[in-house]
């Protein structure tokens, strides 16, 4: 498929900014929509609308059955063994709150640990944080080595016998660096503890196999896969999902109410309480069609390449400084331009149509540790191309004729 037909699928990369066309270099914050996964939101409101597992009606019925067409997708995407396995929910965000409150308010104890690393997000840090101190537990972090790899002698170290979850980031949205997630998986499983991905920024990016890495849940959001925002998933392990206690109280996770008792419905529904979000749902389920359509493998080569041109452009200019090199890396770079502040470069690069994210990336103790105010970071998606990677190097040419 040609670059132009691509690009042609997403109606904002035809836009001016600042009268220039639109570079779009923050895909780790948020990826781009195809027409597909917009005409799917358009489409559910002019013809489908109606709540779902409620009515017999018509158009209840369809809707029912198109949004649960889309949990099977999602499955068979991240290699789940069931359906039921895939819980919706708002997000990657939503997902691990889901867990620490349902899971870890049911096992954590005094005295326990959750142990997570250093390059975690804050929405795969401050749960955590939320449920130690409500149970008198501890939070340990694994520290990164210099090139922005996990430590793993540390991490290993870090197992102990009072370890009940192990937290930690797929690929890093702030470095860039993709934790070996299936041997971290085997040496907490070894121990007996219990593991959460953040899958945030791994599904666009590498085929994702729940089986294969054999973690217990895994998180993630449509809107980082070309897919609507406020909607995502939490894959978790049927046993431990039947084991948990429910998330919310509401409608659609009970089975039967009196005022005395409540027995509360089956997965994946005992997990979603209230209306859910049928829309975004049908938009993700047309994400997944046109990831599968262009095929992951495609995408993840023609962004490798993409990662590749830029690590050379950049490494050619001696007063940038990559931040995270690990050996490997998913196609973001997160950089400094000598000591310019990374907010004085993003809001110069901005004036040339160039997107790019500027600052700590929701990854403050991260960007403390390296003792840094923050980092700018181009983030490319297979929509992206060598001659936007050739517009931001100008861009950065003009920040240092500009500041230095
Ligand atoms: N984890 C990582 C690694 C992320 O990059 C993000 C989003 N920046 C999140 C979690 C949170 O995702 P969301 O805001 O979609 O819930």
């Amino acid at each position: 498929m040609k670059i132009e037909e691509i690009r042609a699928d997403f109606p904002i990369l035809g836009r001016l900014v600042h009268n220039k066309p639109l570079v779009y270099f923050d895909n780790a914050a948020t990826t781009q929509k195809p027409q597909v996964v917009i005409d799917a939101l358009v489409a559910y409101y002019s013809n489908l609308n109606s709540n779902v597992h409620r009515g017999v009606h018509y158009l209840s019925q369809q809707a029912t059955e198109a949004f649960e067409a889309v949990r099977e997708k999602v499955k068979v995407f991240v290699n789940a063994r069931y359906s039921h396995e895939i819980i919706y929910t708002r997000g990657c965000t939503e997902s691990i709150n889901l867990v620490a409150a349902a899971w870890g308010r049911a096992n954590i104890l005094s005295g326990d640990e959750i142990l997570i690393s250093a390059m975690e997000h804050h929405s795969n840090i401050v749960p955590w944080q939320m449920l130690c101190e409500e149970k008198g537990a501890k939070l340990t972090v694994c520290p990164i080595i210099e090139d922005g790899s996990l430590d793993m002698k540390a991490l290993a170290e870090l197992m102990n016998s009072r370890t009940r979850l192990l937290a930690v980031t797929h690929i890093s949205n702030a470095l860039g660096t993709i934790n070996p997630v299936r041997e971290i998986t085997r040496m907490a499983h070894e121990k007996g503890i219990v593991v959460l991905i953040d899958g945030a920024q791994a599904l666009s990016h590498m085929k994702v196999d729940v089986q294969d890495i054999g973690c217990d849940f895994y998180a993630f959001s449509a809107h980082k896969v070309y897919g609507p925002m406020g909607i995502g998933g939490l894959y978790g392990r049927e046993e431990l999902l039947n084991s948990m206690p429910p998330y919310q109280g509401g409608g659609e996770m009970i089975k039967s109410v009196t005022f005395e008792k409540t027995a509360y419905n089956e997965l994946p529904f005992k997990f979603e309480a209230g209306t859910p979000n049928v829309a975004d749902v049908l938009g993700f389920g047309a994400a997944i069609d046109y990831i599968n359509g262009i095929g992951i493998e495609n995408i993840a080569a023609i962004e490798h390449e993409l990662l590749l041109y830029a690590n050379e452009k950049f490494s050619r200019d001696p007063l940038i400084r990559i931040i995270g090199n690990a050996p490997e890396k998913a196609s973001l770079i997160s950089f400094m331009i000598d000591k310019i502040h990374p907010y004085d470069a993003g809001t110069i690069i901005d004036r040339f149509g160039v997107a790019v994210r500027t600052g700590t990336h929701c990854a403050q103790p991260l960007m403390d540790s390296l003792g840094i105010p923050g980092t700018i970071r181009a983030s490319f998606a297979f929509y992206n191309t060598k001659e936007e990677i050739d517009k931001l190097m100008e861009a950065i040419l003009k920040v240092e004729a500009l500041f230095l």
